[in-house]
């Protein structure tokens, strides 16, 4: 089928939900996309922060089709290893508690609120302008913008919008009856800002005074994006729960809840349950990533290839923002700028927003790669 038949039965057959750029991607390997008509690319996208050790690592493909061939589903009314092993690992990797699977990162969200409502039977919830968790509803409810909530009005109830970054105002609205605060350290939808060491700090406090939940979404800023495997271990300050998912199955739909182990045993018999969650062959997958985290100094070369990068690009004039491999530059017209690039230097990037263009290349991106990025940038700049 050729792009122009593809667009006419897309046009015919799927829901106008997403603005596809005209390219038809049909093989990956490494930080490499081909189309369908040969033509390479360098992916600094990662499907947003999803395919973290490249696309179609041998490891990964080996531990999916394995798995795929001996046992594909059988549902959590049975034991399987790989979901099991991996949310010890996961455990072990983040606070140390319990691990809920799920499919998504809004599911990760919605478990995370479910979690914190069961905790605190009706409490409310704070959350952050320019935060986002996510398309469900709890999860859209909690993702304050306007254009994303109003067509979908009522909202869940309960959730308290405040200002970015402003810790004061964040400390005024938790009170005794809020059951969670919901932050991402990160924010990467509404363009990589990372909240400040005060403003995480301020939440920790305001909810150990009252008792609530303090849940960080990492779906984004986590497995290993920063350079550390959760950003929020830069700033020292721990979440009792956090959601993570895209990049933990490496380009599987996966995601996961984890709780501290104060908080493992708040969700009951019954509470929760998805149909899919951490099946066999999603689990293996996101079990084979993990492997290749553990591989020696894996994190200390994605903060380097990061610093590489922001260097690269503050050398072209550019105003940076994010911590190591999820940078993001301000642009005039960053959505034609994104196109540009995409269509004329072949570097797969995104706008998010009118003025920012967003960089979130494999994990295992190499330094002659971040180069070469840099000198497509470079080149559609000037
Ligand atoms: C992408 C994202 C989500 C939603 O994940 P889906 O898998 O698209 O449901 C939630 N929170 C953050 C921070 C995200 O970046």
């Amino acid at each position: 089928m050729t792009l122009a038949e593809l667009q006419s039965l897309e046009s015919r057959s799927v829901m106008d939900t997403y603005r596809r750029n005209p390219v038809e991607f049909v093989r990956g390997e490494g930080c490499r996309l081909w189309d369908a008509e040969g033509n390479e690319y360098l992916d600094f996208l990662a499907g947003i922060s999803v395919v973290q050790i490249g696309h179609c690592h041998p490891a990964l493909v080996e531990a999916v089709t394995g798995q795929a061939a001996r046992l594909m589903h059988a549902g959590n009314l049975y034991y399987t290893e790989p979901s099991i092993r991996l949310a010890a690992r996961l455990s072990e990797l983040a606070l140390g508690g319990k691990v809920f699977l799920c499919n998504s990162g809004a599911e990760a969200v919605e478990c995370a609120l479910k979690l914190a409502r069961r905790h605190r039977a009706g409490g409310g919830f704070v959350v952050m302008e320019g935060g986002f968790h996510g398309r469900t509803l709890g999860a859209l409810s909690a993702t304050p913008q306007e254009a994303k909530q109003a067509p979908f009005a009522p909202l869940v109830p309960g959730f308290t919008v405040v200002r970015r970054d402003d810790p004061g105002a964040l400390a005024a609205a938790v009170r005794p009856d809020t059951a969670a605060v919901l932050l991402e350290p990160i924010q990467g939808e509404s363009g990589i800002h990372p909240l400040s060491p005060e403003t995480l700090a301020a939440a920790r406090a305001a909810c150990d005074e009252h008792g609530a939940l303090l849940i960080f979404d990492e779906i984004q800023c986590g497995m290993g994006r920063t350079g550390d495997m959760w950003a929020w271990q830069e700033s020292g300050v721990a979440p009792d729960v956090m959601t993570v998912a895209k990049g933990l199955g490496g380009g599987l739909p996966i995601g996961a809840c984890i709780a501290a182990p104060e908080f493992g045993d708040v969700l009951q018999p019954g509470d929760h349950g998805s149909t899919f969650a951490g099946g066999p062959v999603v689990a293996a997958g996101a079990n084979a990533v993990l492997d290749v985290f553990e591989e020696e100094d894996f994190l200390e070369g994605v903060a380097d290839r990061g610093r590489r990068l922001a260097e690269g690009l503050r050398g072209l004039e550019l105003e940076v923002r994010g911590r190591g491999l999820m940078l993001a530059f301000a642009a005039s017209e960053a959505a034609e700028l994104a196109r540009r690039l995409l269509l004329d230097q072949r570097l797969v990037v995104h706008a998010t927003g009118p003025d920012t263009v967003r960089l979130l290349p494999p994990l295992t991106v190499s330094a002659a790669q971040v180069d070469d990025a840099v000198e497509r940038i470079g080149r559609c700049l000037h």
